[in-house]
């Protein structure tokens, strides 16, 4: 899945990665090196039934076999896997407790794609064991009254092409690691629906140019197959999300694949739109998730998105895209557009990669899409897979997730860069017998 960077891509991956660096150095060093023996390894790519995997100072040390113990803690693996710690490519950041969330579920890397580059700062600069690092667009590029500025920040606004790369220079002044359009061309979701403007192509293209000008990745919000193939023929790197339409075109993936572009399936949103029942809802009935979802977890998976918004939106071809991506090797990023409706921090990427294996993925390809897949198209080399110098953010789990894929909730320990996550304190028997 992983493909060969292009030259714009090293210099992305460079400023990405001393970024990361910077940010390493601000976390305490793991102290006691772990060895976890005889555990099923999926490296992030692949399955080794099994393996040996030492950790130290934050770091995969080394992979393989029959590893000496030295002074290291022993992790025994019998009857668990080990897996790269969980990315999810499309959620909003919206406090320090919900980078927590997401982590005592497993996912210790959050792509935001959307915030205020205020919050940004300061949460960046209180990067810590108990949360989950995340990257971000910070503020989208979108028009005046359009999608993204109904939430009540003070968004800045562009219209015209000759403005794009003054704009995208002050989005990366304010910290932008990558670049957000908005572009609802087609969309038949939104309070407005048709009426809600948005960006011209020409401009969607001269901003997407502008990014890549700074060696920045571009990544376009879109709601109609319309949309996507705009977006995709104006040179965006990926999608935010997928089209809400009855059916998917049969070349879609073909499209995608011939473009070099990803995408960000968002299929938990999508069911919150178009669902009878949103696939939060199921979230909150799960054995090994319920237990851990705080109140406003569990209401945020109960809502649902008032009717204005989705009128008559079908979402049967949003799945139906996903066999056709995964078939012409476009690359699949599991994304979850947390916290809208039906969905939430962390628990909501358990259920995404579910619907991908329902959609038809194998168990395998699912996981792919949230550990290497993510990592390779945003461009950061130092985690979504398990192999030495790369971070120790790890998820260990009951069973073999690559052949069931709701193991990923059975979680027996989550480590951020080698240190245990704490669960204890977000467990709530209460919960377990009624998450109603
Ligand atoms: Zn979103």
């Amino acid at each position: 899945m992983i493909r060969a960077s292009p030259d714009i891509s090293m210099k992305i991956v460079t400023v990405l990665f001393g970024f990361v660096l910077a940010l390493a150095a601000r976390l305490d060093c793991q102290k006691t090196p772990i060895l976890f023996q005889h555990v099923r390894l999926f490296d992030g790519t692949q399955i080794t039934p099994d393996a040996d995997v030492l950790i130290e100072n934050g770091q995969v040390k080394q992979v393989g076999s029959n590893l000496p113990a030295e002074n290291a803690k022993i992790v025994d693996g019998t009857g668990k896997t080990l897996l790269p710690g969980l990315i999810d490519a499309h959620v909003h950041v919206h406090g320090a407790d919900t980078l927590e969330q997401a982590l005592i579920f497993g996912v210790t890397t959050e792509l935001d794609m959307m915030m205020s580059p205020r919050l940004e700062h300061e949460l960046k600069s209180q990067e810590n064991e108990r949360r989950a690092s995340f990257f971000s667009a910070g503020f989208p590029a979108t028009v005046p009254g359009g999608h993204g500025t109904e939430y009540g920040l003070d968004i800045p606004t562009i219209i015209l092409a000759s403005e794009a790369q003054k704009f995208v220079d002050a989005r990366l002044r304010e910290g932008s690691d990558y670049i957000k359009l908005m572009y609802t061309a087609g969309a038949t979701f939104g309070p407005r629906r048709r009426e809600v403007p948005t960006l011209s192509k020409q401009t969607m293209r001269a901003v997407i140019a502008a990014a890549h000008e700074r060696h920045r990745l571009a990544v376009v919000h879109i709601g109609s197959v319309e949309g996507a193939r705009d977006a995709i023929e104006a040179g965006a790197d990926g999608l935010a999300h997928i089209f809400h339409a009855g059916s998917s075109p049969k070349d879609f993936g073909q499209f995608v694949a011939a473009h070099h572009a990803f995408v960000i399936p968002t299929l938990s949103v999508a069911h919150a739109v178009c669902g009878p029942k949103s696939a939060g809802e199921r979230l909150l009935h799960d054995p090994y998730l319920s237990p851990y979802l705080s109140r406003e977890n569990i209401s945020r998976l109960k809502d649902t998105f008032p009717s204005a918004y989705t009128g008559m939106v079908s979402c049967k071809g949003s799945a139906q895209a996903i066999p056709l991506l995964q078939a012409a090797g476009a690359l699949i990023v599991a994304g979850t557009d947390a916290p809208n409706p039906g969905t939430t921090y962390g628990a909501s990427l358990h259920g995404e990669l579910e619907l991908y294996v329902e959609a038809g993925l194998t168990p395998l390809q699912a996981l792919v899409s949230a550990t290497s897949a993510p990592a390779a198209a945003f461009h950061i080399p130092d985690r979504g897979r398990i192999a030495p110098g790369l971070r120790a953010d790890l998820l260990l789990v009951n069973g073999r997730p690559d052949e069931d894929i709701r193991a990923t909730r059975d979680i027996v320990a989550i480590y951020k860069q080698g240190h245990e996550v704490d669960r204890s304190g977000f467990y709530h028997s209460d919960h377990r017998k009624s998450p109603e």
